[in-house]
């Protein structure tokens, strides 16, 4: 999507732009600033120009179809908090979003209270979604006393009579909205969430009854939007456009039951193209935001038009397209688990267990016509191997011998593969098994949770010698003791891998990788899975004047942190082991220097980061 590249000397490069031009910077540059400053791998790179731009290109394509059109209303967007709440993003997406009258879509207290202190232009609107109690309630009522447009989209009938009953209270007219279910099935991996077993929205009954409600006590005029969110990551423009056309007839009908309406607020759904494939899976897309604003910038048209109804002011609250990119995890390669094997010993042992004897023999007969068969063995062959070790037959070094000759015919196998025009199903993956494990410093489901919940892809891109062809295949594993803390689906030009090419380790070199367009939901959703914490932050901006500037950093977690997260009292776990090491100073196992020397080493790790430091 351009914001990524590579220099000629193979360093990754990243492409800011600025009111005055874009530049490129490599990553040699900024993984040199964040040494200096401190900040070890793993760290989540923040690019703020690219939040400013893509805030930007959001508004200015829905701009440019408006015009184009001859729509005769604005857009306004709103920034679903959720998608990433972190302070300096959001206080980013607030300034940056002031010139666009941007605003916030939240979905609690908590989030209304972010947005409420943030916005800074009036013209700014606040959707609050999900269920709403009364505190929630009276802090909008004091948003639009400020002056906001803050709209209580109604989730449910119950809430208009909360609504009407603080109206009344704060002697304030609410802009109401509602949240409606439409029967438009999606693609993706939303799927199931959209129609109508859908969680959230009204279904029509309700909507009648809320219009009913809102007649009854003449208060029908508050009703001034209508919202719909058919999931994230829609792939596919087709069911966008049939969710919007959807809508607009409720929008109709409901101008003709007598509300004003007014603003028509589509949701989120806007997909990234994380898979580069431009395809309707669900980790890509079939359309660009261009034809997305076109798309249904025309569909309003074509449905209001005919029937003479105004053009609504035009909301959408894309969040995973605004921030995605904003985003990446940089971490770097511990050490590297080769599946290869020993080269054989010289001389075999002379008494050879029939099995290992066998395996020897198939070694000796690897033949690319018969390679299935050569693969059957060998796996039969380890088998009785082992079989005979739970018996006390064979020892452990004939075992690890037998282990070894397998994997050697397995690698001279799963090289002789490509040679075959038709090669058998189960010899295609065998490269994939005997691939190499990366070990990065990082936790997937801290920083990637996604990669592990919903299978999403990412692209991950080393960023160095990408001159050089990378000539071994392999997984990454992170630094979690769990079988699924790995990274083994990826994306390449032609298809989805479950490895990737990745260099040879160079003594003395420090191997980073970066994993992309992790903005949107990661920061949000990761966990604490064995106590690794948040990652490093460092925000990096290229200012009018060309220069890079490192605007902002955060240490991550550190221990004592993590410890009280999970209700640990990191004074407490200070003063127990100190008890410990005081009464093993007694009973003389240790001396008074050891104690001392490990109660400070104690307190130290207490204050450190919680991922492998150098
Ligand atoms: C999550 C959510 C969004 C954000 O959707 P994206 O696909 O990330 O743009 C928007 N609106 C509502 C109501 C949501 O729940």
């Amino acid at each position: 999507m351009g914001y990524f590249g590579a220099a000629p000397n193979g360093n990754l490069t990243f492409r800011l732009n600025t009111a005055a031009g874009s530049r490129t910077i490599e990553a040699a540059e900024i993984m040199a600033g964040l040494k200096q400053r401190g900040l070890e791998m793993p760290v989540m790179l923040r690019l703020e120009n690219v939040a400013d731009e893509r805030i930007s290109k959001l508004n200015q394509s829905f701009a440019k179809a408006i015009a184009d059109a001859g729509y005769q209303n604005v857009y306004r967007g709103v920034f679903p908090i959720k998608v990433n709440q972190q302070a300096h993003i959001i206080e980013n997406i607030a300034r940056f979003g002031k010139k666009h009258s941007h605003g916030f879509e939240v979905g609690s207290k908590a989030e209304l209270l972010i947005a409420m202190s943030h916005l800074e232009s009036k013209d700014c609107l606040i959707v609050c979604n999900g269920y709403k109690d009364e505190e929630f309630v009276d802090l909008g009522f004091q948003a639009l006393r400020l002056g906001f447009k803050c709209f209580f989209v109604a989730e449910t009938p119950k809430e208009i009579s909360l609504i009407l009953e603080r109206s009344k209270h704060w002697d304030l007219k609410p802009m109401i909205g509602v949240r409606i279910k439409l029967a438009t099935q999606v693609d993706g991996h939303w799927a199931n969430d959209s129609g109508d077993r859908s969680l959230f929205g009204l279904s029509t009954v309700q909507l009648i009854d809320i219009v009913d409600q809102l007649r009854d006590c003449e208060m029908l005029d508050c009703l001034q939007l209508l919202h719909f969110h058919l999931g994230s990551q829609l792939p596919n423009i087709r069911n966008i456009r049939d969710g919007v056309t959807e809508a607009c007839r409720f929008y109709l009908d409901l101008i003709g039951e007598g509300a004003p309406l007014g603003y028509l607020d589509i949701g989120g759904g806007l997909a990234v193209d994380y898979d580069g494939s431009g395809s309707t899976v669900g980790s890509s897309r079939n359309y660009d935001v261009d034809e997305y604003c076109i798309d249904i910038v025309e569909s309003i048209m074509a449905l209001l038009g005919p029937e003479g109804v105004e053009h609504p002011v035009l909301i959408s609250e894309s969040g995973r397209w605004t921030v995605a990119p904003v985003s990446v995890l940089l971490f770097n390669v511990l050490d590297v688990n080769r599946f290869s094997p020993l080269p054989m010993p010289e001389t075999m042992p002379e008494q050879l267990h029939e099995s290992v004897i066998c395996l020897l023999d198939t070694l000796k007969a690897i033949n690319a016509r018969r390679l299935q068969e050569n693969y059957n063995d060998a796996i039969y062959n380890l088998g009785e191997a082992r079989k005979a070790f739970r018996s006390g037959i064979v020892s452990l070094r004939e075992r690890a011998l037998a282990e070894n000759i397998c994997l050697t015919i397995l690698h001279k196998i799963a090289a002789k593969v490509p040679e075959l025009t038709r090669a058998p199903p189960s010899l295609l993956n065998l490269g994939d098994a005997l691939a190499d494990i990366y070990y990065g410093n990082f936790s997937v489901f801290q920083s990637l949770p996604d990669s592990w919940a919903i299978d999403q892809i990412f692209p991950v891109v080393p960023l160095q010698r990408l001159d050089e062809e990378p000539t071994r295949n392999a997984i990454i594993g992170d630094l979690t003791c769990d079988c699924d803390g790995k990274l083994d689906r990826f994306a390449t030009l032609e298809a989805e891998c479950k490895t990737l090419k990745l260099h040879e380790l160079a003594p003395d070199e420090e191997y980073c990788i970066g994993v992309f367009l992790t903005g949107a939901y990661q920061e949000t959703l990761g966990d604490l899975h064995n106590l690794f914490g948040d990652a490093n932050v460092a925000s990096v901006r290229v200012d009018d004047d060309g220069e890079l500037q490192f605007v902002h950093e955060l240490a991550g977690d550190s221990i004592s942190d993590v410890l009280s997260y999970v209700e640990y009292s990191p004074g407490e776990i200070l003063r127990r082991f100190q008890d410990l090491a005081e009464s093993a100073e007694q009973d003389n196992c240790i001396s008074r220097d050891q104690r001392q020397q490990m109660v400070a080493m104690f307190n130290e790790s207490m204050s450190g980061y919680t991922y492998f430091e150098n």
